[in-house]
Protein backbone atom coordinates (compact mmCIF):
# COMPACT_ATOMS: atom_id res chain seq x y z
CA UNK A 1 0.00 0.00 0.00
CA UNK A 2 1.26 3.14 -1.30
CA UNK A 3 0.62 6.67 0.14
CA UNK A 4 0.74 10.36 -1.30
CA UNK A 5 0.21 13.82 -0.04
CA UNK A 6 -3.12 16.10 -0.30
CA UNK A 7 -0.66 19.06 -1.30
CA UNK A 8 0.93 16.42 -3.85
CA UNK A 9 4.28 17.46 -3.63
CA UNK A 10 6.17 15.37 -0.86
CA UNK A 11 7.56 11.91 -1.61
CA UNK A 12 4.98 8.33 -2.13
CA UNK A 13 5.77 6.79 0.92
CA UNK A 14 4.74 2.86 2.28
CA UNK A 15 3.19 2.29 5.77
CA UNK A 16 6.01 2.17 7.60
CA UNK A 17 7.45 5.73 6.14
CA UNK A 18 3.71 7.45 6.82
CA UNK A 19 3.70 6.18 10.59
CA UNK A 20 7.17 7.60 11.07
CA UNK A 21 6.04 10.75 9.04
CA UNK A 22 3.49 13.25 10.56
CA UNK A 23 2.70 15.80 8.52
CA UNK A 24 4.14 15.40 4.78
CA UNK A 25 6.80 17.50 4.16
CA UNK A 26 5.12 19.57 2.05
CA UNK A 27 2.63 20.77 4.64
CA UNK A 28 -0.04 17.95 3.42
CA UNK A 29 -1.80 14.88 4.93
CA UNK A 30 -1.21 11.32 4.09
CA UNK A 31 -3.58 9.46 2.27
CA UNK A 32 -3.88 6.14 0.67
CA UNK A 33 -3.19 5.86 -2.89
CA UNK A 34 -5.90 3.31 -3.32
CA UNK A 35 -8.78 2.19 -1.15
CA UNK A 36 -8.51 -1.20 -0.18
CA UNK A 37 -11.97 -3.30 -0.51
CA UNK A 38 -13.28 -6.08 1.29
CA UNK A 39 -16.18 -7.93 -0.33
CA UNK A 40 -19.30 -8.67 0.93
CA UNK A 41 -18.01 -12.70 2.00
CA UNK A 42 -14.99 -11.05 4.02
CA UNK A 43 -17.58 -8.49 5.71
CA UNK A 44 -19.95 -11.27 6.54
CA UNK A 45 -16.88 -13.74 7.74
CA UNK A 46 -16.10 -11.18 10.21
CA UNK A 47 -19.38 -11.12 12.24
CA UNK A 48 -19.15 -12.61 15.62
CA UNK A 49 -15.34 -12.61 15.43
CA UNK A 50 -13.46 -10.96 18.49
CA UNK A 51 -12.25 -7.12 17.80
CA UNK A 52 -8.54 -7.54 17.43
CA UNK A 53 -9.88 -10.27 14.93
CA UNK A 54 -11.58 -7.86 12.64
CA UNK A 55 -8.83 -5.05 13.47
CA UNK A 56 -5.98 -7.38 11.67
CA UNK A 57 -8.68 -7.90 8.51
CA UNK A 58 -8.25 -3.70 8.03
CA UNK A 59 -4.90 -3.20 8.96
CA UNK A 60 -3.74 -5.85 7.26
CA UNK A 61 -4.73 -4.02 4.44
CA UNK A 62 -3.03 -0.86 5.17
CA UNK A 63 0.06 -2.06 5.97
CA UNK A 64 0.33 -4.62 3.56
CA UNK A 65 4.26 -4.89 2.32
CA UNK A 66 5.50 -2.62 5.23
CA UNK A 67 4.63 -4.85 8.18
CA UNK A 68 4.49 -8.64 8.63
CA UNK A 69 1.13 -10.64 9.35
CA UNK A 70 2.19 -11.94 12.19
CA UNK A 71 3.93 -8.97 14.12
CA UNK A 72 0.69 -6.84 13.40
CA UNK A 73 -1.59 -9.56 14.88
CA UNK A 74 0.71 -9.95 17.93
CA UNK A 75 0.50 -5.53 18.16
CA UNK A 76 -2.86 -5.48 17.48
CA UNK A 77 -3.64 -8.44 19.98
CA UNK A 78 -1.44 -6.90 22.94
CA UNK A 79 -2.96 -3.30 22.31
CA UNK A 80 -6.57 -4.35 23.09
CA UNK A 81 -5.31 -6.41 25.86
CA UNK A 82 -5.56 -3.43 27.59
CA UNK A 83 -9.28 -2.47 27.20
CA UNK A 84 -11.45 -3.73 30.43
CA UNK A 85 -14.48 -4.72 28.51
CA UNK A 86 -13.54 -8.10 26.14
CA UNK A 87 -15.71 -6.68 23.81
CA UNK A 88 -13.31 -3.82 23.51
CA UNK A 89 -16.02 -1.22 21.97
CA UNK A 90 -19.63 -2.44 22.84
CA UNK A 91 -22.52 -1.59 21.54
CA UNK A 92 -25.41 -0.76 23.97
CA UNK A 93 -28.75 -0.40 22.21
CA UNK A 94 -31.13 2.76 23.76
CA UNK A 95 -34.15 2.52 22.29
CA UNK A 96 -35.75 0.55 19.16
CA UNK A 97 -33.26 2.04 16.79
CA UNK A 98 -30.55 4.01 18.70
CA UNK A 99 -27.40 2.40 19.92
CA UNK A 100 -24.68 4.26 21.55
CA UNK A 101 -21.18 2.58 20.47
CA UNK A 102 -18.86 2.51 23.51
CA UNK A 103 -15.26 4.06 22.94
CA UNK A 104 -14.31 4.63 26.20
CA UNK A 105 -13.59 1.14 27.51
CA UNK A 106 -9.56 1.64 27.15
CA UNK A 107 -7.02 3.30 30.01
CA UNK A 108 -8.13 6.70 29.45
CA UNK A 109 -11.40 6.57 28.89
CA UNK A 110 -11.62 8.48 25.71
CA UNK A 111 -11.74 6.79 22.29
CA UNK A 112 -8.02 7.77 22.10
CA UNK A 113 -6.81 4.86 23.02
CA UNK A 114 -8.19 2.97 20.52
CA UNK A 115 -5.48 4.48 18.75
CA UNK A 116 -2.65 5.03 21.35
CA UNK A 117 -2.74 1.70 21.89
CA UNK A 118 -1.39 0.47 18.55
CA UNK A 119 0.17 3.31 17.15
CA UNK A 120 3.07 3.18 19.81
CA UNK A 121 3.40 -0.68 19.57
CA UNK A 122 3.49 0.22 15.64
CA UNK A 123 5.87 2.90 16.05
CA UNK A 124 8.21 1.22 19.01
CA UNK A 125 8.47 -2.26 16.57
CA UNK A 126 9.21 0.10 13.56
CA UNK A 127 11.91 2.43 15.37
CA UNK A 128 13.59 -1.12 17.03
CA UNK A 129 14.44 -2.64 13.97
CA UNK A 130 15.87 -0.23 12.39
CA UNK A 131 17.76 0.96 15.62
CA UNK A 132 16.24 4.67 15.63
CA UNK A 133 14.85 6.88 18.17
CA UNK A 134 12.45 9.42 17.38
CA UNK A 135 10.48 12.43 19.22
CA UNK A 136 7.10 12.21 18.91
CA UNK A 137 4.96 15.57 19.57
CA UNK A 138 1.49 15.53 19.78
CA UNK A 139 -0.84 18.43 20.17
CA UNK A 140 -4.20 17.83 22.81
CA UNK A 141 -7.64 19.07 23.40
CA UNK A 142 -7.32 17.19 26.23
CA UNK A 143 -7.39 13.85 25.25
CA UNK A 144 -5.04 12.57 22.93
CA UNK A 145 -2.59 13.91 25.52
CA UNK A 146 -3.39 11.65 27.87
CA UNK A 147 -3.74 8.66 25.35
CA UNK A 148 -0.59 8.92 24.35
CA UNK A 149 1.38 9.22 27.53
CA UNK A 150 -0.47 6.11 29.13
CA UNK A 151 0.27 4.42 25.88
CA UNK A 152 4.24 5.60 25.41
CA UNK A 153 5.37 5.64 28.84
CA UNK A 154 6.83 1.97 28.53
CA UNK A 155 8.22 3.23 24.95
CA UNK A 156 11.20 2.13 24.32
CA UNK A 157 12.56 4.19 21.29
CA UNK A 158 10.55 7.87 21.58
CA UNK A 159 10.69 10.84 23.58
CA UNK A 160 7.01 12.12 23.90
CA UNK A 161 6.10 15.66 23.92
CA UNK A 162 2.64 16.65 24.70
CA UNK A 163 1.67 20.20 24.34
CA UNK A 164 -1.98 21.05 26.05
CA UNK A 165 -3.77 24.18 26.48
CA UNK A 166 -2.85 25.64 29.88
CA UNK A 167 -5.99 26.48 31.65
CA UNK A 168 -8.87 24.88 29.23
CA UNK A 169 -8.84 21.16 30.13
CA UNK A 170 -10.18 19.26 32.30
CA UNK A 171 -8.86 18.13 35.62
CA UNK A 172 -9.09 14.77 35.18
CA UNK A 173 -7.92 15.42 31.25
CA UNK A 174 -5.09 17.37 32.88
CA UNK A 175 -3.45 15.05 35.60
CA UNK A 176 -3.76 12.29 33.17
CA UNK A 177 -1.09 13.71 31.38
CA UNK A 178 0.99 15.28 34.58
CA UNK A 179 0.67 12.30 36.74
CA UNK A 180 2.30 9.56 34.61
CA UNK A 181 6.36 9.36 35.77
CA UNK A 182 8.06 8.11 32.08
CA UNK A 183 11.43 9.51 31.93
CA UNK A 184 10.61 10.30 28.51
CA UNK A 185 7.48 11.55 28.82
CA UNK A 186 7.15 15.77 28.91
CA UNK A 187 4.11 17.87 29.37
CA UNK A 188 4.07 21.34 27.96
CA UNK A 189 1.09 23.75 28.91
CA UNK A 190 0.82 26.49 26.21
CA UNK A 191 -0.39 29.74 26.73
CA UNK A 192 -2.94 29.96 24.29
CA UNK A 193 -5.67 27.18 23.00
CA UNK A 194 -5.77 23.89 21.20
CA UNK A 195 -5.23 25.43 17.39
CA UNK A 196 -2.52 27.60 19.15
CA UNK A 197 -0.96 24.05 20.16
CA UNK A 198 -1.96 22.44 16.48
CA UNK A 199 0.10 25.54 14.73
CA UNK A 200 2.71 24.93 16.97
CA UNK A 201 3.13 21.58 16.17
CA UNK A 202 2.65 21.82 12.30
CA UNK A 203 5.68 24.71 12.71
CA UNK A 204 7.52 21.85 13.86
CA UNK A 205 7.16 19.55 11.01
CA UNK A 206 6.98 22.82 8.53
CA UNK A 207 10.97 23.16 10.27
CA UNK A 208 12.40 20.76 8.13
CA UNK A 209 15.89 21.03 9.88
CA UNK A 210 14.59 20.64 12.83
CA UNK A 211 12.35 17.47 12.09
CA UNK A 212 15.42 15.67 10.61
CA UNK A 213 17.82 16.83 12.96
CA UNK A 214 15.73 15.70 16.08
CA UNK A 215 13.46 12.85 13.64
CA UNK A 216 10.05 14.07 14.60
CA UNK A 217 6.94 11.96 14.22
CA UNK A 218 3.13 12.46 15.16
CA UNK A 219 0.87 11.11 17.29
CA UNK A 220 -2.53 13.44 16.02
CA UNK A 221 -4.52 12.51 13.51
CA UNK A 222 -2.55 14.06 10.87
CA UNK A 223 -0.86 10.38 11.27
CA UNK A 224 -2.60 7.77 8.84
CA UNK A 225 -2.55 5.18 11.55
CA UNK A 226 -4.39 6.85 13.81
CA UNK A 227 -7.07 6.77 10.81
CA UNK A 228 -6.28 3.24 10.50
CA UNK A 229 -7.06 2.16 13.54
CA UNK A 230 -10.27 4.05 14.32
CA UNK A 231 -11.77 2.73 10.90
CA UNK A 232 -12.18 -0.61 12.55
CA UNK A 233 -14.60 -0.10 14.95
CA UNK A 234 -16.96 1.55 12.16
CA UNK A 235 -16.48 -2.11 10.67
CA UNK A 236 -17.05 -3.86 14.14
CA UNK A 237 -20.44 -2.00 14.94
CA UNK A 238 -21.74 -2.14 11.18
CA UNK A 239 -21.19 -6.05 11.12
CA UNK A 240 -22.64 -6.33 14.50
CA UNK A 241 -26.00 -4.96 13.04
CA UNK A 242 -26.20 -6.49 9.64
CA UNK A 243 -23.80 -5.29 7.32
CA UNK A 244 -23.18 -6.09 4.94
CA UNK A 245 -26.77 -6.53 3.95
CA UNK A 246 -28.32 -4.22 6.05
CA UNK A 247 -27.08 -0.03 6.06
CA UNK A 248 -26.23 1.83 9.42
CA UNK A 249 -25.67 5.53 10.30
CA UNK A 250 -23.39 7.23 12.58
CA UNK A 251 -23.30 10.42 14.45
CA UNK A 252 -19.72 11.29 14.98
CA UNK A 253 -18.98 14.28 17.69
CA UNK A 254 -16.16 15.89 16.11
CA UNK A 255 -13.38 18.37 16.33
CA UNK A 256 -10.40 17.45 14.13
CA UNK A 257 -12.73 15.60 11.77
CA UNK A 258 -10.46 12.52 12.08
CA UNK A 259 -12.65 10.03 13.67
CA UNK A 260 -15.70 10.84 11.42
CA UNK A 261 -12.96 11.03 8.66
CA UNK A 262 -12.43 6.79 9.32
CA UNK A 263 -15.79 6.65 8.97
CA UNK A 264 -15.82 7.53 5.64
CA UNK A 265 -12.74 4.98 4.97
CA UNK A 266 -15.06 2.69 6.05
CA UNK A 267 -17.77 3.70 3.45
CA UNK A 268 -15.00 3.65 0.78
CA UNK A 269 -13.91 -0.02 1.57
CA UNK A 270 -17.62 -1.32 1.27
CA UNK A 271 -19.58 -0.83 4.24
CA UNK A 272 -22.76 0.21 3.62
CA UNK A 273 -23.31 3.40 5.52
CA UNK A 274 -26.38 5.49 5.21
CA UNK A 275 -25.92 8.66 6.49
CA UNK A 276 -22.47 10.05 8.48
CA UNK A 277 -23.51 13.02 11.08
CA UNK A 278 -21.35 15.62 11.79
CA UNK A 279 -21.87 16.66 15.25
CA UNK A 280 -20.15 19.49 16.36
CA UNK A 281 -20.48 22.23 19.59
CA UNK A 282 -20.67 25.50 19.61
CA UNK A 283 -17.38 25.65 17.89
CA UNK A 284 -19.54 25.09 14.39
CA UNK A 285 -17.34 25.57 11.62
CA UNK A 286 -17.56 22.59 10.17
CA UNK A 287 -21.49 22.79 10.00
CA UNK A 288 -21.36 26.47 8.54
CA UNK A 289 -18.76 25.23 6.04
CA UNK A 290 -21.78 22.48 5.01
CA UNK A 291 -24.04 24.33 5.04
CA UNK A 292 -22.75 27.61 3.31
CA UNK A 293 -19.63 26.42 1.34
CA UNK A 294 -17.74 29.17 3.31
CA UNK A 295 -14.80 27.36 5.81
CA UNK A 296 -14.30 29.89 8.00
CA UNK A 297 -12.23 30.59 11.62
CA UNK A 298 -14.09 32.27 14.10
CA UNK A 299 -12.49 32.85 17.71
CA UNK A 300 -12.50 29.12 19.49
CA UNK A 301 -14.78 29.63 22.38
CA UNK A 302 -14.79 27.42 25.48
CA UNK A 303 -17.80 24.98 26.25
CA UNK A 304 -18.46 21.95 28.11
CA UNK A 305 -17.27 19.63 25.59
CA UNK A 306 -14.05 21.09 25.39
CA UNK A 307 -11.94 17.93 23.40
CA UNK A 308 -13.83 19.90 20.46
CA UNK A 309 -13.16 23.22 21.08
CA UNK A 310 -11.63 23.55 17.70
CA UNK A 311 -11.74 25.99 14.38
CA UNK A 312 -8.97 24.21 12.11
CA UNK A 313 -9.91 21.28 11.66
CA UNK A 314 -6.81 18.81 10.20
CA UNK A 315 -8.55 16.36 8.88
CA UNK A 316 -11.11 18.28 6.46
CA UNK A 317 -8.30 18.93 4.51
CA UNK A 318 -8.35 14.85 3.28
CA UNK A 319 -11.73 15.11 2.90
CA UNK A 320 -11.32 18.32 0.17
CA UNK A 321 -8.49 16.16 -1.35
CA UNK A 322 -11.40 13.37 -1.88
CA UNK A 323 -14.25 15.80 -2.84
CA UNK A 324 -11.82 17.34 -5.52
CA UNK A 325 -10.64 14.04 -7.03
CA UNK A 326 -7.37 13.90 -5.75
CA UNK A 327 -6.58 17.30 -7.20
CA UNK A 328 -3.87 18.47 -5.22
CA UNK A 329 -3.45 21.55 -6.89
CA UNK A 330 -7.00 22.82 -5.63
CA UNK A 331 -5.71 21.88 -2.04
CA UNK A 332 -2.49 23.53 -2.24
CA UNK A 333 -4.39 26.91 -2.93
CA UNK A 334 -7.43 25.94 -0.45
CA UNK A 335 -4.94 25.67 2.31
CA UNK A 336 -2.89 28.63 0.69
CA UNK A 337 -6.14 30.71 1.32
CA UNK A 338 -6.74 29.73 4.62
CA UNK A 339 -3.00 30.41 5.78
CA UNK A 340 -3.54 33.64 4.18
CA UNK A 341 -6.97 34.83 4.92
CA UNK A 342 -8.38 32.80 7.44
CA UNK A 343 -10.54 30.94 4.90
CA UNK A 344 -12.01 29.68 1.79
CA UNK A 345 -14.57 28.79 -0.26
CA UNK A 346 -15.91 25.52 -1.21
CA UNK A 347 -17.11 24.83 -5.06
CA UNK A 348 -20.63 23.93 -5.19
CA UNK A 349 -20.15 20.70 -7.05
CA UNK A 350 -18.06 19.45 -4.78
CA UNK A 351 -20.14 21.02 -1.87
CA UNK A 352 -23.13 19.02 -3.28
CA UNK A 353 -20.88 15.70 -2.99
CA UNK A 354 -20.06 16.35 0.26
CA UNK A 355 -22.98 16.71 1.47
CA UNK A 356 -24.44 13.67 -0.60
CA UNK A 357 -22.41 12.06 2.67
CA UNK A 358 -22.88 13.77 5.34
CA UNK A 359 -25.56 15.76 7.54
CA UNK A 360 -23.98 18.38 10.10
CA UNK A 361 -25.55 19.65 13.26
CA UNK A 362 -24.35 22.43 15.73
CA UNK A 363 -25.39 21.64 19.22
CA UNK A 364 -25.37 24.23 21.88
CA UNK A 365 -24.31 24.28 25.44
CA UNK A 366 -28.07 23.86 26.50
CA UNK A 367 -29.00 21.44 24.34
CA UNK A 368 -26.06 19.35 25.29
CA UNK A 369 -26.68 19.83 29.07
CA UNK A 370 -30.58 18.89 28.28
CA UNK A 371 -29.84 15.86 26.16
CA UNK A 372 -27.47 14.83 29.41
CA UNK A 373 -30.38 15.11 31.82
CA UNK A 374 -32.92 13.92 29.36
CA UNK A 375 -31.22 10.98 28.99
CA UNK A 376 -30.79 10.04 31.88
CA UNK A 377 -33.95 9.89 32.43
CA UNK A 378 -35.17 8.09 29.38
CA UNK A 379 -32.80 5.29 29.50
CA UNK A 380 -30.48 5.53 32.61
CA UNK A 381 -27.35 6.21 30.58
CA UNK A 382 -25.27 8.87 31.56
CA UNK A 383 -23.44 10.78 28.74
CA UNK A 384 -20.61 12.12 28.62
CA UNK A 385 -20.69 15.90 27.31
CA UNK A 386 -19.17 15.38 23.87
CA UNK A 387 -21.31 12.09 23.28
CA UNK A 388 -24.32 14.25 24.47
CA UNK A 389 -23.11 16.69 21.26
CA UNK A 390 -23.76 13.55 19.25
CA UNK A 391 -26.54 11.81 20.91
CA UNK A 392 -28.64 15.35 20.34
CA UNK A 393 -27.53 15.39 16.32
CA UNK A 394 -28.71 11.99 15.74
CA UNK A 395 -32.47 12.80 17.24
CA UNK A 396 -31.90 15.95 14.58
CA UNK A 397 -31.16 13.98 11.59
CA UNK A 398 -33.91 13.12 9.04
CA UNK A 399 -34.75 9.71 10.63
CA UNK A 400 -33.54 6.62 8.77
CA UNK A 401 -34.56 2.47 8.43
CA UNK A 402 -31.13 2.01 9.35
CA UNK A 403 -29.70 1.60 13.07
CA UNK A 404 -28.76 5.24 14.09
CA UNK A 405 -25.23 5.04 15.98
CA UNK A 406 -23.54 7.31 17.87
CA UNK A 407 -20.18 7.35 18.96
CA UNK A 408 -19.88 7.78 22.98
CA UNK A 409 -16.20 9.24 22.96
CA UNK A 410 -15.57 9.44 26.44
CA UNK A 411 -16.55 7.81 30.03
CA UNK A 412 -18.57 10.44 31.97
CA UNK A 413 -16.18 10.84 34.54
CA UNK A 414 -13.79 12.34 32.76
CA UNK A 415 -16.23 15.27 32.58
CA UNK A 416 -17.73 15.55 36.45
CA UNK A 417 -18.38 18.79 36.47
CA UNK A 418 -20.72 19.52 33.59
CA UNK A 419 -22.18 16.18 34.20
CA UNK A 420 -23.01 17.05 37.91
CA UNK A 421 -24.29 20.57 36.42
CA UNK A 422 -26.34 18.23 34.01
CA UNK A 423 -27.80 15.67 36.28
CA UNK A 424 -26.93 16.74 40.09
CA UNK A 425 -25.05 13.36 39.82
CA UNK A 426 -20.99 12.99 40.20
CA UNK A 427 -19.99 10.47 37.71
CA UNK A 428 -17.09 8.51 39.31
CA UNK A 429 -13.94 7.51 37.97
CA UNK A 430 -13.28 3.61 38.12
CA UNK A 431 -10.71 2.89 40.76
CA UNK A 432 -8.19 1.70 38.42
CA UNK A 433 -7.72 5.67 38.31
CA UNK A 434 -8.30 6.71 41.66
CA UNK A 435 -5.01 7.54 42.26
CA UNK A 436 -4.78 10.23 39.87
CA UNK A 437 -6.89 12.88 42.22
CA UNK A 438 -3.74 13.03 44.96
CA UNK A 439 -0.38 12.10 42.72
CA UNK A 440 1.94 14.44 42.19
CA UNK A 441 1.66 16.92 39.17
CA UNK A 442 4.84 17.81 36.51
CA UNK A 443 4.64 19.96 33.51
CA UNK A 444 5.98 23.39 31.79
CA UNK A 445 3.97 26.37 31.12
CA UNK A 446 5.52 27.57 27.58
CA UNK A 447 4.46 30.89 25.65
CA UNK A 448 2.30 30.33 22.59
CA UNK A 449 5.54 30.34 20.32
CA UNK A 450 6.93 27.48 18.26
CA UNK A 451 10.30 28.65 18.51
CA UNK A 452 10.15 28.38 22.39
CA UNK A 453 9.08 24.59 22.47
CA UNK A 454 11.47 23.81 19.51
CA UNK A 455 14.64 25.16 22.02
CA UNK A 456 12.45 23.54 24.72
CA UNK A 457 12.61 20.50 22.89
CA UNK A 458 15.92 20.29 22.17
CA UNK A 459 17.16 21.18 25.54
CA UNK A 460 15.10 17.84 27.00
CA UNK A 461 15.79 15.42 24.24
CA UNK A 462 17.83 12.82 25.14
CA UNK A 463 18.02 10.80 21.44
C1 LIG B 1 -10.89 14.05 20.31
C2 LIG B 1 -12.29 13.95 20.76
C3 LIG B 1 -13.37 14.20 19.91
C4 LIG B 1 -13.20 14.71 18.50
O1 LIG B 1 -12.55 13.78 17.66
P1 LIG B 1 -11.90 14.27 16.28
O2 LIG B 1 -11.24 13.10 15.71
O3 LIG B 1 -10.93 15.36 16.67
O4 LIG B 1 -13.01 14.80 15.45
C5 LIG B 1 -14.66 13.97 20.38
N1 LIG B 1 -14.88 13.56 21.65
C6 LIG B 1 -13.87 13.30 22.51
C7 LIG B 1 -14.18 12.85 23.88
C8 LIG B 1 -12.54 13.48 22.10
O5 LIG B 1 -11.55 13.23 22.95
Amino acid sequence: MQYVSTRGEAPELGFEGVLLTGLARDGGLYVPKTWPQLSNEEFRALRGKPYAEVAFAICRKFTQGSVPEENLKAMIYDAYSTFSHPAVTPLKQLDSNHWLLELFHGPTLAFKDVAMQLLVRLMDWSLARQSRRFVVVGATSGDTGGAAIEAFQHSTQTSLFILHPHGLVSEVQRRQMTTVKGPDIHNIAVQGNFDDCQTIVKALFNDLNFRDQVNLASVNSINWARIMAQIVYYVYSAVALGAPDRMVSFSVPTGNFGDIFAGLVAKRMGVPIDRLVIATNVNDILDRALKTSRYEIHGVQSSISPSMDIQISSNFERLLYLAYGSNAAVVRSLMAGLAQSGSFTIAPGELAAIRQEFDSFTVDEAETANTIARTLSATGELLDPHTAVGFAAARRAKPTESPMVTLATAHPAKFPDAVKAATGITPHLPSRLIHLLKAEERFTILPNSAASVRDYILSRNKA
